[in-house]
């Protein structure tokens, strides 16, 4: 014999119901036994009308004649019209006892647990009556069993405990004698010895189906629902969980008390003593092998076999000097909480019994503070204890595996893994068995929790790096673009997963949580809400993804100004935007520390040099023990594209117009003439080498005349350009006098920084520097007299874009 259980989304309408048929009559067992829910979302809807006329509201009869609608037109599209009659008279007035039931409540304005239950027990004796018609008119050789006449209980309603002597023997007198193919009951209902309609507790349908198959010694269980099978973790809350194919009923028990609700806890205890094994499938997909629960699956498997969560928990805390090794003090705490019929979900404490800690569902928490703070009156009035602490808003996650026990440093990669991602742990549990590692942790950080850790453990080590990318102008585009070619790349080579989710322009950003199309984005941004910078942190802060990195692609001094904020949320920030680092010292300090505090990488690569590898290079020097002795660089590629055009056959003012035209300069050419952009450059180096320098202590001094650099617009620039011509010559015909070239030089050396236009002779390294290329050389401990040299294209969208993206790598690999 077979027992097959149909979820309420498998039951939830004509063409599902008809899916299980198919199912059914090709389960091939001498026979079936059928148990299914009610239709989907009636339970829930039962116990809203409940609520509603108990508190006198006549909107119960709203939701009450919705239901009656939803079985009536089951039935009109189930059942041919001549069979019809009887079955929509029988429901009918099974519907009228419930009114008359939800009639009494109104009036009274009160629901007692037992009425609940039997209100609540409408939604499962209704579905199976009806498909157990369909079956029977359809043909097949079928019977309907009231269920609440085999599975008998206590009193206590809501979630009654089951007697399995009497449960038993009555399963298996009925089901021996019956001679039916397939028997179709309602799951979760059942009833008292008194004869009460009792409740085998919220999606209890599973357990009726366990107990039956353990009654009869079933040759399999086999849970139908809508999903294939029990995932590495909610597959609702983590896209890329996977069906498990083999797990242990020790795991399954544990993955389903805490929280992976495709299997209700206690089913499995009927099967497990029997032997009997579970096989959870899909009802929309058949085909699927699903999750098959036994005893001693093969263990070559992954350590950790899920990991699952469960919401609304309260952290209750007993602490105080008195608890020092006094006897009995935990033994009455969890007797207070056994008394008061709480049920315990974690337990830790500390061994310095200094306290106690254990988590309780968020229902149960008043009463068990309030208990627990009776019972310890007197300690608590002689200071001895102190008044119970409450943390609120709390979840539970939990890695569980029979085979964690063989592996080493399972706990230290869970905690580490959340602690990258920012995610606060509040207590710890690690049961003896070892199959279990919890967490307590706040519920809002629990989607980010779960991907992370199911990333660590399930997704061959695929990183997901989620990006925001604000400025989409020049490099920005590109970097989208590069994204776009090299996606699949990176996934198959380094495993990672880019996706970006945020992008933003100065009018409008847009977001998609599923990543936004990179073939379309540019059709989508204007479509997005107005830009606004504050709005954007919020929704990255809001959305708390793991691996959030903020691309800043503006040349802004008010985005630079936000980037304190992304990194105090552990959202990393990566730009090619000058300013911050070239802001006062006490700022570039601030962001560096934050960045180390939250765990951050803040990388600004192509502040210097475009997407030369300068910084990243400074670092490695230094963090191997190298020290830096000097750094002597050409760092403008916009000055270094004017001294390469200018000659004896050009005028100074027509190479700077042309550079401006082809954009090598910035629209205001006197930035990049005046040297203070080379300054930032410099000043950001020394800065990374380890010196506290601010823009002020670099020395500047300036080729153009004092009266361009006071000019205030391009035409008063170029004009004056134009006038000093005989200087600029005089300057050129001066170096060539002396076998030399102009360069616009940085330096720095000896905690000193400078800029300014050098003559440098013929066999420099600076020397054969062409168009808008860069050079830094680096004179070190190690490099004391031939440097290292970095060398090539500093400044254009392209390698600017790619220098971002290695720098996304670098987080990617951090
Ligand atoms: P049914 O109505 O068939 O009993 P349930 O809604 O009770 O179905 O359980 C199935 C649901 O359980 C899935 O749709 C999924 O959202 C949720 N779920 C939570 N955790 C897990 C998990 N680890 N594996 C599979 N499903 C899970
Ligand atoms: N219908 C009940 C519930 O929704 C039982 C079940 O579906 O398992 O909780
Ligand atoms: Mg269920």
């Amino acid at each position: 014999m077979k027992v097959l259980k149909f979820g309420g989304t498998s039951v939830a309408n004509a063409h599902n119901i008809n899916l299980v048929k198919n199912i059914v009559v090709t389960a091939n067992g001498n026979k079936t036994i059928v148990v299914v829910s009610a239709f989907g979302g009636v339970t829930d809807q039962l116990l809203q009308t409940a609520k509603l006329a108990a508190s006198n509201d006549k909107s119960y009869r709203t939701i009450l004649n919705e239901i009656e609608e939803r079985h009536l037109t089951t039935i009109k599209e189930l059942i041919p019209i001549h069979s019809q009659s009887k079955v929509l008279s029988i429901v009918k007035s099974e519907l009228n006892s419930l009114e008359t039931l939800l009639e009494g409540a109104y009036l009274i304005e009160e629901t007692t647990p037992q009425l609940l239950d039997k209100i609540v027990s409408y939604g499962e004796s209704l579905s199976s009556y009806i498909i157990s018609e369909y079956f029977i008119t359809d043909g097949l050789n079928a019977i309907h069993k009231d269920s609440r006449e085999l599975i008998k209980t206590d009193e206590s309603h809501g979630k009654a405990m089951v007697d399995f002597e009497l449960t038993n023997s009555n399963c298996r007198d009925f089901f021996s004698n019956s001679s039916n193919e397939i028997i179709i009951l309602g799951g979760f209902i059942s009833s008292s010895k008194k004869g009460n309609p009792t409740t085998l507790g919220r999606g209890g349908s599973d357990y009726t189906a366990a107990i039956i198959a353990g009654a009869i010694d079933a040759e399999i269980l086999e849970i139908w629902t809508d999903v294939s099978g029990m995932y590495t973790a909610n597959p609702k809350i983590v896209k890329q969980a996977k069906p498990i194919p083999l797990i242990s009923y020790e795991e399954a028990m544990e993955l389903s008390h805490f929280g992976a609700k495709v299997l209700y806890p206690p089913s499995i205890q009927p099967v497990f003593s029997k032997g009997i094994s579970i096989n959870i499938k899909n009802t929309f997909d058949p085909q699927h092998p699903g999750t098959f629960i036994t005893k001693n699956p093969s263990s070559k498997e992954e350590s950790v076999r899920g990991i699952s969560h469960v919401e609304h928990i309260s952290l209750l805390s007993i602490e105080g000097p008195g608890m020092v090794g006094i006897y009995g003090i935990s033994k009455r705490f969890f007797e207070v909480l056994s008394l008061a019929e709480i049920s315990v979900v974690l337990i830790t404490q500390a061994s310095s019994e200094h306290s106690i800690c254990v988590g309780v569902s968020i229902l149960d928490a008043d009463r068990a503070v309030k208990a627990l703070n009776t019972s310890f009156e007197y300690e608590i009035s002689q200071g001895k204890i102190k008044p119970i602490i409450v943390e609120e808003d709390l979840s539970i996650i939990a890695l569980v595996g029979d085979n964690m026990k063989n592996h080493q440093g399972l706990s230290g990669k869970m905690f580490s893994t959340l602690g990258k991602n920012n995610v606060n742990i509040r207590a710890i549990a690690q049961g003896a068995s070892e199959r279990n590692i919890s967490a307590v942790i706040n519920t809002n950080d629990v989607k980010k929790a779960l991907n992370a850790l199911h990333e660590e453990f399930f997704e061959e080590n695929i990183k997901q790096l989620n990006l925001f990318v604000m400025g989409v102008g020049n490099v920005g585009s590109k970097f989208l673009n590069q994204i776009k070619q090299q996606k699949k790349y990176l996934k198959d080579n380094l495993k990672l997963n880019l996706r970006v989710i945020g992008i933003s322009n100065s009018r409008t950003m847009y977001f998609d949580e599923n990543g936004i199309s990179l073939n379309s984005w540019e059709n989508l941004l204007p479509t997005g809400e107005k830009a606004d910078k504050a709005k954007f942190f919020d929704t990255i802060n809001t959305l708390n993804y793991r691996n959030s990195i903020f691309v800043d692609n503006t040349a802004s001094h008010e985005v630079s100004e936000t980037y304190n904020k992304y990194l105090k949320n552990s959202i990393s920030v990566v730009t090619c935007n000058k300013i911050a680092c070239s802001s006062e010292y006490k700022n570039y300090k601030n962001l560096k520390e934050l960045a180390r505090q939250y765990n951050a990488p803040f990388l600004f690569e192509t502040n210097v040099g475009a997407g030369l590898p300068i910084i990243d290079t400074l670092k490695h020097l230094i963090a191997s023990g190298d020290r830096i002795l000097k750094i002597q660089a050409v760092l403008s590629g916009s000055l270094n594209f004017v001294f390469n055009n200018f000659n004896d056959e050009t005028t100074f003012h027509d190479v700077v117009k042309q550079a401006q035209e082809e954009g090598y300069t910035e629209p205001d050419p006197k930035i990049d003439l005046s040297g203070i952009d080379v300054m930032r450059k410099i000043l950001i180096l020394a800065r990374e080498s380890g010196n506290q320098l601010d823009i002020d202590d670099i020395e500047n001094q300036p080729f153009l005349p004092q009266e361009s650099l006071d000019t205030k617009n391009n035409k008063d620039f170029f004009a004056s350009l134009k006038k000093y011509e005989d200087d600029f010559q005089k300057m050129y015909s001066d170096a060539v006098k002396n076998d030399s070239k102009l360069k616009y030089v940085a330096q720095f050396e000896n905690g000193k920084a400078s800029v300014g236009l050098q003559q440098i002779p013929k066999g420099h390294d600076f020397y054969n520097l062409e168009g808008s290329d860069n050079i830094v050389l680096f004179y070190t401990e190690r490099y004391p007299n031939q440097p290292m040299i970095i060398k090539g294209a500093g400044a254009g969208a392209d390698v600017t874009a790619s220098g971002i993206f290695a720098d996304i790598i670098r987080i990617g690999n951090f």
